[in-house]
């Protein structure tokens, strides 16, 4: 078999989903599946649907595109903020699309109303997190000129907490968005449909029953692909953090020092190694480097071997305590989101869909 290659165990993506479901459910919030993490592979979105997601989210037309084109057939939600460049195939593409600016909220009205349809938006509001979205007081100003653009429609507010800085969700800052929500109904008498609060950041302040009855709409990724929360990446219960595994070849072992010898300046990427001296040791190449996965987001399966240090094609491999390994065996690792991202990014990764 080729390799490297991760695989991707769609019944667990589903479960995952399940789970997520029955806690959004019973707080009645709606989920957009995030497929960014998977390069928008339509066979994930699928998992998705099946468990339960209402609407896929996606940061890159491209992906969207690709899910279109492969029959997906929900709601889209564009995440990442329109481009001033691309806001033709922005109402084309997506349904829906989170929105910070004035400027392009008017071309994506304008662009909506030549091809005679509404483009739905939702206002983004930076609550503290410094990443996208309207500051609180600009709100209503915004929705004040937006209002009157006839090619867009206003469903709802949304904000993006802990993804840049960490800003953890509380039911003080969601309670904000619900105020500013509230506000706006009463001024300009509309009802905002949605008020999308959440990333997998907010989970648990919606399990312990804390976060404001209104919230009624996340978009959720890394708990659905990885089962982990994004506040302290603990485990989600009942959730799979496997339905992603990435393997690689070994492709050399040999009995080496583990210190180099020589004077040593910088690496291939301009960093100076510092090593510990741990004698000899038995080290392994691996078929698999910097341009196919993010080396800091590994973690090895078999406890008893080490990454020892990465280039763009080889991972280095400090397996003396499991020295059975040989010339042609295959390692497997577990993925942060930013490893799954490059590797399911990467054209050298092949996917196989399990
Ligand atoms: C990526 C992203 C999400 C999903 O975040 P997870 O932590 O993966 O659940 C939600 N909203 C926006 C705007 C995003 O960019």
């Amino acid at each position: 078999m080729q390799t490297p290659y991760i695989t991707i165990d769609l019944k667990k993506i589903e479960h995952n989903v399940r789970t997520i479901m029955t806690l959004c459910k019973k707080h009645d919030v709606s989920v957009a599946g995030v497929t960014k993490g998977t390069l928008g592979m339509p066979e994930v979105a699928e998992a998705m649907i099946r468990g339960g997601i209402t609407w896929i989210g996606e940061s890159r037309l491209m992906n969207i595109e690709r899910l279109r084109e492969n029959n997906i057939n929900i709601p889209f939600l564009l995440i990442r903020s329109p481009h001033k460049s691309e806001v033709e195939r922005v109402v084309s593409l997506a349904d829906i699309s989170l929105n910070t600016e004035y400027e392009i909220i008017s071309a994506l009205s304008e662009e909506s109303l030549k091809k005679g349809i509404v483009h739905k938006i939702i206002i983004m509001v930076d609550l503290g997190d410094l990443r996208e979205g309207v500051w609180p007081d600009e709100v209503m100003p915004m929705v004040e000129k937006v209002i009157n653009l006839k090619g867009v429609k206003v469903i709802g507010l949304g904000t993006n907490l802990t993804d840049l800085n960490g800003t953890i969700p509380t039911y003080e800052n969601n309670q904000q968005l619900v105020n500013l929500a509230e506000a706006i109904e009463e001024k300009f008498n509309i009802k905002l449909e949605y008020l999308s609060a959440g990333n997998s950041s907010s989970l648990k302040l919606l399990g312990s029953g804390k976060m404001p009855e209104r919230i009624n709409h996340f978009r959720i990724g890394e708990c659905i692909l990885l089962g982990r929360e994004t506040i302290n990446r603990e485990i989600w219960p009942e959730t799979h953090q496997d339905a992603f595994v990435l393997s690689a070849e070994i492709i050399e072992k040999k009995l080496k020092p583990s210190v180099p010898i020589g004077e040593i300046g910088q690496d291939a990427f301009g960093n100076i190694p510092v090593l510990e001296d741990k004698g000899m040791m038995v080290r392994s190449i691996l078929n698999i480097g910097r341009q196919d996965t993010k080396v800091e987001g590994l973690c090895p399966r078999n406890e008893n071997i080490e990454i020892v240090g990465a280039t763009s094609d080889h991972l280095l491999m400090d397996i003396t305590k499991d020295a059975r390994l040989n010339v042609g065996d295959i390692v497997s690792f577990d993925l942060n989101y930013g490893a799954l991202l490059s590797s399911m990014t990467s054209p050298f990764v092949k996917k196989i869909i399990l």
